[in-house]
Formats: C-alpha cells, structure tokens, sequence
C-alpha cells in the first residue's frame, strides 16, 4: 500500500532564495490529502504535475499567512475547474469565517460542497479517518494556536499467502476468517485450516508527523514514538537557539534531539528562515544528532516503506499519480 510525502515548499514567513512556503502533499492508498497551502501551492502542484483535483482532505497547521494563504486561490481553482466532489477543509478555528468572508463579498457560489471543520489546539485527537488510516492532531505551541497532524496506519489484517488458495482450495468466506486470525474447523469439529498456515502476519503500521510551527516539545515524543517518517520545523541554526525561542520555533539541532526522542526511523527538516540562501549548514546541524535527516527540498517525494522493505526519497514526477506530461 503507498505511503509518501511530496514537499511542495518549505520556506519560512515568505518567498526566498527560489523557495516557497509550506505545504505537502501526503499520498496514503491512491488519496490525497494537502498539509497546509501556502502562497503559490496551487501553481506548485501544476509545476510538479500533480492532481489537484484528487485532493479530498486538507489540514492545516496554524492561521499564520505562509501556512494557508494560497487556499482560497486553490478552491477558487477548483471551483472553476468545476469540481464537484465534497472538499473537507480542517484548521484553526477563524479560518471557516476567513473563508466565508471572502465568498461571501466575491458572491461566489461554489461548483461543490465545502466543509470546514474547526480544529482548535489542545490534547491529540482523531480528526479523520477511512478503514486504513487515522489522523491525528499534534499539540504544538507557537505565537498563536496551532496544531501538527499526525497519519497513523491502522492495523491491517493478515495477509494471505497467494498459492494457498489452491493448495488449500480456499472459498471467499474462509479467506475472511484466516485473514481475521480465525482457523477454519469441519461441522464434526476437525481442524481444516490452521490460519497459521496460510497467511502472513500484517504489515507494521507506519506513520507519519508534521510537526510545523512550534517551539521544541520533548513531551510530543511519546505520541510520535517511532514514527517512520517526521517531518520537524527547524527554522534557525541553534546559534540562534534564543531568537528561535522568542519566535517560538526550533533550531536543526534541537529538530534533531526531538526525532532521536522519538526514535523517528527518518527525520526531514523545513520552514527555513529566508536568512540562510544555502541549507546545507542547517543540514549539517542536524545530522550531528541524527544522522538520517533529510532536507525539505521542493518537488522531492519521500516514500515510506514498510520497514522491511529499503527507505527510498524519488522525484515526484516519477509518480503514478501524476498528471500525464501535456504535449
Ligand atoms: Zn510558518
Ligand atoms: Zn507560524
């Protein structure tokens, strides 16, 4: 089942350096769901061939402009692409009036439905979720509210092992029951099919964390233990340790100290400060004290493996739910 995370921006505040602001694009299972949408997300998802229109879900972290601000231009997009499937739109509380407003005095009626669901911060809770996958809210603590999500698999069932249904003449009905744990007994009490025989145990559950904007909170650890993939702001250099305290945002070192917490399996650091052109400082920071950090950097997808299989971080365009290359 495919499980990535494509960076469409991951710069600070505003646009620098050729680097835009926040948002992601989170594959799980062919559905789409948008992390934040910053300024110009619209125009990055084209650039990168991605379909918009595929997208259901969007989260979004806080109501600072560089974290939401390309929205409107998105289902305005949307709009006159003539959608018409539902869009489930979560956030801060604020945002379903920011988005009424402007609806309202554009006199626009929408071509779908557009729910938006107020996300206010406080303990992590379930926001969404279909029969693979749980999201999550992160609690966060930045200058004003804010929450990270977190994409947590559920527990798959055992998986079948393909040349039994043969060897075994297995009925539908007996690979539900040996998929759920269950052995298959005769009417006289004999055992016909011992579960163990014929399936495999399920696939770990993996995760992924977006944890964007806040200060460095050791205590989110233990939610995010273990996650196979999180994505940490690290908006400064620990040199600038006070000013990323004062902003209420964290330096690479200490994005670093908070996945080796967690014991993430990968880390990606973003959300530079437009005062670092180059990155590979930020880079270096980090993988003193976590040596498998990546950085944030545009049009990358990461895919998140089973961890049996090999970590692997390949270019967007290479995904099968890309938009087909226009003549
Ligand atoms: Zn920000
Ligand atoms: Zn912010």
């Amino acid at each position: 089942m495919k499980f990535d995370v494509t960076i469409l921006g991951a710069n600070s505040a505003k646009f620098a350096h050729g680097r835009h602001q926040t948002s992601q694009l989170v594959c799980h299972n062919e559905h789409l769901f948008l992390l934040d949408c910053g300024e110009g997300t619209q125009l990055q998802l084209m650039r990168y061939r991605l379909k918009m229109s595929r997208i259901n879900q969007i989260f979004i972290t806080h109501l600072h402009g560089d974290h939401f601000l390309g929205l409107l231009g998105l289902i305005l997009t949307l709009h006159l692409n003539g959608r018409t499937q539902r869009l489930e739109v979560f956030g801060p509380p604020g945002l379903d009036e920011i988005l009424a407003v402007q609806l309202r005095w554009s006199e626009t009626a929408l071509s779908f439905p557009l729910i938006v669901t107020p996300v206010p911060a406080g303990p992590s809770r379930t926001v969404w979720e279909n029969e693979h996958l749980e999201v999550l809210t992160i609690p966060l603590e930045h200058r004003i509210p804010c929450n990270g999500y977190f994409f947590r698999e559920k527990q798959g069932k055992r998986r079948l092992v393909a040349s039994a249904i043969d060897t075994y003449g297995l009925r539908p009905q007996h690979i539900a029951m040996v998929r759920r744990g269950e052995d298959v007994y005769a009417d006289t009490g004999e055992l016909l099919i011992d579960h163990r025989h014929v399936t495999l145990p399920p696939h770990p559950r993996r995760s992924y964390a977006f944890c964007s904007d806040t200060r460095l909170l050791p205590q989110n650890a233990a939610l995010l233990q273990g996650a196979d993939l999180l994505y940490h702001e690290a908006t400064f250099l620990h040199e600038q340790q006070d000013r990323a305290a004062a902003t209420f945002h964290t330096t690479a070192r200490q994005a670093a100290e908070f996945a080796t917490l967690a014991q993430a399996r990968r880390l990606i650091i973003g959300h530079f400060s437009s005062r670092y052109r180059e990155l590979a400082p930020l880079l270096d920071e980090a993988r003193t004290y976590f040596a498998s950090t990546h950085l944030a950097e545009e049009g990358v997808t990461f895919d998140i493996p089973y961890p049996d299989q090999e970590a692997d971080a390949s270019s967007a365009a290479a995904a099968p739910w890309a938009e087909p290359v226009q003549a």
